[in-house]
């Protein structure tokens, strides 16, 4: 890793507009972040291919949110990226799979390698990635990652 002192906000925000060229569907609410140590291509990577998904996801209908947060654990900081889509539930029985090499669902060019990549890449970072899905709400994915340093 080529670990970096970064704002998680302003990287969000840099991909939003450089790389989706600020869609419209995307609603945006990017709060003030304590700085966090990442490797800064690795998780724009990691951006990249969940809001890639949620698009691919709300290809017909929908919205996208994006948010950062401050979060605290165990008395440990935290920054939060929550990336939701509306226009799309995974049941159930996907849901043991969803970051699985190759796992990959109606999609003509899939590679099912997006998520696969957003897990290492968190894993390696010592953080967390998760999601939500919900038929009427759509979904969430969310990844966390220290704000401490821990490659010291
Ligand atoms: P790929 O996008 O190449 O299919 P990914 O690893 O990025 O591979 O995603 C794996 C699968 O997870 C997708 O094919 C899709 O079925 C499901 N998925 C990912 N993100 C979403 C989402 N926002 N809504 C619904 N399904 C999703
Ligand atoms: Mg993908």
């Amino acid at each position: 890793l080529n670990i970096e002192e970064v704002e998680l906000s302003i990287l969000a925000k840099e991909v939003v507009t450089e790389i989706f060229e600020d869609i419209k569907c995307i609603s945006k609410d990017f709060k003030h972040c304590k700085n966090v140590f990442i490797d800064k291509i690795k998780i724009k990577r990691v951006l990249i291919n969940i809001i890639s998904n949620a698009l691919e996801a709300n290809k017909y209908r929908g919205k996208i949110w994006i948010k950062t947060n401050n979060i605290t654990l165990d008395n440990r900081e935290y920054i939060e990226v929550s990336i939701k889509n509306d226009g799309s539930y995974i049941p159930e029985s996907e849901r043991k799979k969803i970051f699985e090499m190759f796992y990959t669902k109606n999609k003509k060019n899939g590679t099912g390698l997006g998520l696969y990549i957003c897990h290492k890449i968190i894993k390696s970072h010592h953080g967390e990635i998760f999601f939500f899905s919900n038929f009427k709400t759509g979904t969430e994915f969310i990844f966390r990652i220290p704000c401490f340093n821990i490659y010291e």
